[in-house]
């Protein structure tokens, strides 16, 4: 059956191989791809950002049952799993500040919306992994909000928090923290604290310092006066939440209210103006609020008045005061901190709903030493943890991608915990080869660091990508030149390893990321289905490059025309996913065209193969110019698949500028 299917697929492909590019006659016959269950062989990953992938409801956001409407079209490119953006509440757009690890952002649809992609995937054999960021929460998360409200909270053991960091961090209460970072300390003071309770309020504006004065209390709460001719307010900053306060005196106002406020509050003299004059404060610097001391008010340049509890302390956040980090304790003790139980029960809950999978986020920052043995040590008993509850409904274990931004040597040691991480050298590599138009050194990089991974795991995945959301776009490294993305493509499908595509990459999106001088959000661009203006770009702010918006670059273009990227992506994917060589082969040098041959420096050449013993042959050829390659050793009866320029005649093939070949063995 599958060597039938097998033979099917070779000689579509070969039709394939053999239809010349710029040809967008009705001749041209061919098709968008198709896989039968079982089919898709080359774990090829998507990377899908929900809030700008596909909008179903025109609200401008990306949704959960937009992606199930294009669910065909990640089919078509060959894709077996897609990680997905974060997909719980956030503050931000992009997700990684979770509130509630438990719940799906509201934005995207409702938990049974999820559901329901993950069923319509699943029925076309497409896993779903999540995001998941074990690095730290949002600050607008709810442990945090439990955890600062002191001790009393069991989450506060959950953050770092303390009001001497560097003197815990010396007598080692924070084992995570290897050492005192005062960049990374945020008060807690700030911005921040709220309070929820009953107090009362009461306001003197009878003497020259006009003050505020707050109390606990046991008194029945008030609701808020009705009497439009008094005009004093506390601010609480929601909607609707001026409250107008009882007159009790002259110039004395008060009220008891059930509070609840995630920061704090003002004195305001209108509820309709916003102009100074109508707005009391604190003092800059003195702004933490004691109960039942009077707060002198300021009405220039008012600050928040904040209430003081914990007063003071200090918590830890390594990428800013929005992100606090999360503390799991040592790492000998970790998978019994009160954080990991809480956050597994979450990562629990999603696995028994059908996700297939994680990619973790940020996981050299967990312990603060990068090079240290504790983040694999804790990768492995978070994997061995979710690997357990998955078990109970799987035959295989759990698929989990690290993102350990570093280069090989330092990413192996992380295979003690994780089956798959992402090779960001891979990237490195092929951006110097393409843009230096020098191939031969190619395949001896990246074998040597499998050997690297393999000391470490021997079945290690190295997950292969271009780029992702925090890069810069391939398009714009590679001077938007059309036939080096193309090329691009084909390594990123005939190398070993499990292969990610970036959302838009197979478009040819370029932009430059924040980083590098332009904005983050210009490399998650919305995909553009077939009009520029359904495109998902409500949560980007404005942040769209809107020359690369257009109706030209659509998917439904690209489809139709045999020059585009969108199309050469489609038949390198096939490919890969009907050869068991190249989908998931180990690479080997070929005899004649290597790092030794510098003679033909712009040919990278290299075999795929499989664990069956069969085997493909891949040549690119980076460079500017034909070359002739004397290949009297191999097998060229058997094209698999082909870009640019490819001829042979007898045991020579002739590879044009930028042209790539796969011959079956
Ligand atoms: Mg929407």
């Amino acid at each position: 059956m599958k060597k039938a299917i097998y033979a099917l697929m070779l000689a579509a492909l070969l039709f394939q191989a053999c239809g010349k590019e710029n040809n967008d006659s009705p001749a041209d016959k061919w098709e968008i791809p198709s896989y039968s269950a079982g089919e898709k062989q080359g774990n090829i990953s998507y990377q899908l950002l929900i809030y700008s992938f596909a909008d179903s409801d025109g609200d401008g956001i990306g949704d959960f049952n937009g992606i199930k409407s294009k669910l065909d079209y990640l089919d078509a490119l060959g894709v077996s799993a897609i990680w997905l953006s974060p997909a719980h509440p956030a503050d931000s757009y992009h997700g990684y500040d979770v509130q509630d690890y438990s719940a799906v952002n509201p934005k995207y649809g409702t938990e049974a919306d999820f559901k329901a992609l993950l069923d319509a995937a699943h029925a076309k054999d497409i896993k779903i992994y999540m995001d998941y960021v074990l690095n730290h929460t949002g600050k607008g998360n709810v442990w945090f909000a439990a955890a600062k409200k002191g001790e009393i909270n069991k989450e506060f053991g959950w953050f770092h928090i303390s009001a001497n960091p560097s003197a815990d961090i010396a007598a080692g209460k924070f084992p995570m923290l290897t050492s005192y970072n005062s960049g990374e300390w945020h008060d807690v003071t700030v911005g921040d604290i709220g309070y929820e309770g009953r107090l009362h309020f009461k306001v003197d504006f009878s003497g020259s310092v006009k003050t505020l004065t707050v109390t606990t209390s046991e008194a029945a709460a008030q609701q808020p006066n009705t009497d439009t001719s008094v005009n004093m307010f506390l601010w609480v900053g929601e909607p609707g939440k001026a409250v107008r306060m009882y007159k009790t005196g002259t110039d004395i106002y008060e009220i008891t209210l059930d509070f609840s406020s995630p920061w704090g509050v003002l004195v305001r003299s209108s509820d309709t103006s916003w102009d100074n004059g109508t707005k009391w404060g604190a003092p800059k610097g003195a702004n933490v609020l004691s109960f039942g001391t009077p707060l002198a008010l300021s009405t220039d340049d008012a600050h928040d008045i904040l209430f003081g509890s914990p007063s003071q302390m200090k918590f830890q956040g390594a990428f800013g005061s929005w992100m606090p980090d999360l503390n799991y304790g040592a790492v000998s003790t970790a998978s019994s901190s009160g954080a990991f139980e809480a956050i597994a029960e979450t990562a629990d809950k999603w696995i028994g709903m059908g996700v297939d999978g994680f990619r973790l986020d940020a996981v050299k920052h967990i312990y603060s030493n990068e090079r240290g043995s504790e983040n694999p040590a804790f990768l492995k008993l978070w994997y061995d943890r979710c690997n357990e509850t998955f078990r109970k409904t799987h035959s295989s274990d759990i698929y989990m991608v690290g993102e350990v931004w570093m280069d090989a040597s330092a990413v192996a040691p992380y295979y003690k915990g994780l089956p798959a991480n992402f090779e960001f050298d891979f990237w490195e590599r092929l951006k110097w080869v393409l843009n230096q138009r020098t191939g031969c050194y190619f395949a001896k990089d990246l074998m040597s660091y499998r050997t690297k991974y393999a000391a470490v795991r021997a079945d290690a995945i190295p997950a292969t990508k271009l780029t992702n959301h925090d890069e810069t776009r391939a398009a714009t490294i590679l001077g938007k030149d059309l036939a080096k993305l193309k090329q691009a493509a084909a390594f990123l499908m005939t190398a070993e390893g499990q292969p990610y595509i970036y959302q838009g990459e197979e478009l040819g999106y370029w932009g430059k990321d924040g980083d590098d001088g332009g904005r983050d959000e210009l490399v998650r661009t919305p995909i553009v289905w077939d009009k520029a203006s359904s495109a998902a770009v409500g949560d980007l702010s404005g942040n769209v490059d809107a020359t690369l918006v257009t109706d030209e670059i659509s998917v439904e273009k690209q489809k139709a025309s045999s020059s585009s990227l969108l199309r050469t992506y489609f038949e390198w994917t096939k490919a890969r996913n009907s050869c068991p060589a190249l989908a998931g082969g180990k690479m080997s040098a070929h005899q004649k065209y290597n790092d030794s041959n510098t003679l033909v420096s712009s040919v990278a050449a290299w075999y795929m193969t499989a664990s069956d013993g069969s085997k493909a042959l891949v040549l690119h050829n980076v460079g500017s110019n034909e070359v002739s390659l004397d290949l009297s050793g191999d097998k060229l009866d058997k094209q698999l698949v082909s870009l640019g320029s490819v001829s042979v005649d007898g045991s020579t093939v002739k590879l044009g500028a930028s042209s790539s070949v796969v011959y079956v063995q």
